[in-house]
């Protein structure tokens, strides 16, 4: 049994639905359970800035799932939320990605853990910091550190 934290993100065809539709989906993984998800946010862009402002949310699930079979179900989801990637980093249905994985770190051809940019985004940091305030990254590093870090540019969107 391994606690994952996912990030979630979207900014296209109703993001705020795709989101919540999304958790809904996370929750019904195979021998899986969703312990508790953040608030969901609107944050800027990262990469290309001609695109829609996203809405973003993380997500802690308990699952017995490998680390790549959870990757497999992850953009499984993606797919069936019509992710089309046409540029990198670019606007999309839904992106799930995984950011922790216990205290593990695996770098393999299809999957880093940590996700190698979470701790330089804001729209990961400030929702896992919602959830889970004493969370520390494998390399020692806090989320309470990691916020000093991080302008926070985050719009919280109401319940
Ligand atoms: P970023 O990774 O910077 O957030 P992105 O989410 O737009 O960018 P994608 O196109 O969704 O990137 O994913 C590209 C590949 O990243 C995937 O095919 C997957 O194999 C790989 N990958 C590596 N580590 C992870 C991870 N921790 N979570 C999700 N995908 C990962
Ligand atoms: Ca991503
Ligand atoms: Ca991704």
């Amino acid at each position: 049994m391994s606690l994952v934290y996912i990030g979630l993100g979207a900014n296209l065809d109703q993001p705020q639905q795709q989101l919540e539709q999304a958790l809904i989906e996370l929750a019904q993984l195979p021998n899986s359970k969703l312990i508790t998800q953040s608030s969901l946010y609107h944050s800027k862009p990262v990469g290309p800035q001609d695109q829609p402002d996203y809405v973003n949310a993380v997500a802690l699930l308990e699952t017995e799932l490998s680390p790549l079979k959870l990757l497999d179900a992850l953009q499984q989801l993606e797919q069936d939320h019509g992710r089309i990637r046409k540029r990198h980093w670019g606007e999309r249905t839904l992106d799930l990605d995984i950011i922790l994985i216990d205290d593990l770190v695996i770098n393999s051809e299809r999957l880093t853990v940590p996700h190698p940019f979470a701790q330089q985004r804001s729209f990961v940091i400030y929702p896992l910091f919602e959830i889970s305030p004493t969370l520390s990254f494998p390399n020692g590093k806090s989320l309470e550190q990691l916020l000093t870090e991080l302008d926070n540019d985050l719009i919280r969107i109401p319940d």
